[in-house]
């Protein structure tokens, strides 16, 4: 809802922009006139153009900004989850845009073909520094959205490209919104620059230039970039390589602390990207090293490429570089609701850290803590290297939190009915696979007056 709401206001807000600078008559009637030419036609492509040209650029400066990582996004958007959902579908709204003035421009051919050349306006003129650019900036344009479409899809058909691959091509975007500014300011009418357009697009043009090279400068995140040391690291049970792998990390003095179920971005390779892991460990639990470095704790299950081969790269000593904290995933809702926590598999991560900061000595603002149900969703129970650590957290927390183990490998699959038992209203916090996140959202619209909470976090 908050997404379109943002992307609502934003087409708005632009849309209200071109109206102040347009012309009063459009232009559009007749359409065609007494002797054939279709005036209002032309007009019609031109303002299609102009406008869809308009959206579009201005999308993707919001794209190029909501990238940065700021916390004024995370605060406006209600989470870095939103702020990742709002980046897509903004990045989705330009390219379908893009296509709206790429079909506008193209639709000459059949005006053309049905009432001929007659009434097709002439060139409006650009700023005058750029009147010789137009060829270039036309055909700079025409490349750099052939790019973008290819780019969306390759992130809409996921199958296509491994999350690595993808994510290094999705790095030369920029430079593609780069271009598509040239394009934009090159072929702008200069009508369009006077107040109040012209100040709302010089800025958005430039805030996101600006946000394109930042991006491209490898700076996104610098404000809050530690470098820690990998202090302990441990295979958790005895499933091989398979194992999770619990890694102890020291942080330096710049760490400001976090709160019980964020998650950070982290680099143990410079090779590699940063990938997010949850701190799965309440500010202060762990305290800290010989040397004093406050300690926080990561559990990585290896379920991908890269994380299974880091049982094998990781040593105690290592230098890891981590970027956050960042997430409001703080397992509070409304006192007047029942609290259910429902976890699977390695979304297990944020509720260990949010029963370890229920633990005695350990409660925050010494709040009493709202009670609460926790579901726990396993392959099989009796392998979890997690379970016990689970059982003993629940069992110790203050007040004690009832948990419910659904194990698949004894056929207790975890069903939206199973939480109709409780008292509702309910606040459901949920951490875990898309698809059983995406059923318990089914069942929240349904009459049960559920609130779920999850963190939706695609990052293609
Ligand atoms: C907010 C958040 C918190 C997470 N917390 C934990 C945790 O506590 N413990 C844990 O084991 N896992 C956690 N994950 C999942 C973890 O980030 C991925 O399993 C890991 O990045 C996979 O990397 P890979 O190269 O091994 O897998 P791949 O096979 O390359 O990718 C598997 C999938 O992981 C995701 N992914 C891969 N690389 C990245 C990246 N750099 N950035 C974002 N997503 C990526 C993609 O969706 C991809 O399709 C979390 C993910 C998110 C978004």
């Amino acid at each position: 809802m908050r997404i379109k709401v943002a992307l609502g206001i934003w087409l708005l807000s632009i849309t209200l922009a071109w109206m102040a600078v347009a012309p009063p008559d459009l232009g559009l009637s007749p359409l065609v006139d007494a002797q054939g030419a279709a005036l209002g036609w032309w007009k019609l492509r031109q303002h299609a153009i102009y406008l869809s040209g308009l959206w579009s650029i201005s999308l993707m400066a919001l794209v190029m900004l909501l990238a940065l990582r700021l916390p004024l996004f995370d605060r406006l958007m209600g989470g870095m989850d939103q702020v990742y959902r709002l980046h897509k579908w903004a990045g989705i709204a330009a390219a379908l845009t893009a296509i709206a003035h790429w079909g506008a421009k193209e639709s000459s051919g059949w005006i053309k073909a049905l009432w001929g050349r007659a009434g097709k306006p002439e060139h409006d003129a650009v700023l005058p520094w750029l009147t010789d650019s137009r060829g270039f900036a036309k055909d700079l344009g025409e490349w750099a959205f052939y790019l973008l479409l290819a780019m969306v899809a390759l992130t809409l058909l996921s199958r296509l490209l491994s999350y690595k691959h993808w994510s290094l091509l999705h790095r030369a975007m920029p430079v593609l919104f780069l271009a598509l500014v040239m394009h934009a300011v090159a072929l702008m009418p200069l009508s369009f620059w006077a107040l109040p357009l012209g100040l709302l697009m010089g800025s958005l043009l430039a805030l996101g230039s600006l946000a394109a090279l930042w991006s491209l400068a490898g700076w996104v995140g610098r404000s809050r970039s530690h470098v820690a040391r990998i202090q302990e690291v441990a295979a958790l049970g005895d499933a091989g390589t398979d194992a999770p792998i619990e890694v102890i990390c020291a942080m330096p003095s710049s760490w400001r602390g976090h709160r019980a179920g964020q998650f950070v971005f982290v680099r143990f390779d410079s090779t590699e990207g940063a990938h997010p892991f949850t701190i799965a460990s309440a500010p202060h639990a762990l305290g800290n090293s010989p040397e004093g470095e406050p300690l926080l704790r990561l559990v990585i299950k290896p379920l991908g490429d890269y994380t299974r081969t880091l049982h094998k790269r990781l040593r105690a000593g290592q230098r890891v570089d981590i970027e956050g904290p960042y997430g409001r995933f703080d397992g509070k809702g409304s006192r007047h609701r029942q609290q259910v926590w429902v976890a699977a598999g390695v979304g297990v991560t944020p509720f260990l850290a949010l029963l370890e900061a229920r633990q005695p000595g350990l409660t925050a603002n010494g709040r009493d803590p709202a009670p609460v149900h926790m579901h726990y969703c396993t392959r099989d129970a009796r392998r979890d290297p997690l379970l016990s650590r689970l059982q003993k957290l629940c069992a110790l927390a203050q007040p004690p939190v009832p948990l419910t183990v659904h194990s698949e490998a004894q056929g207790q699959r975890l069903k939206p009915q199973h939480l109709q038992s409780e008292p509702g209203p309910l606040d459901i916090w949920f951490c875990g696979p898309q698809g059983l996140g995406d059923t318990l959202h089914e069942h929240a619209r349904g009459p049960n007056r559920w609130r779920l909470h999850r963190e939706s976090f695609v990052m293609r």
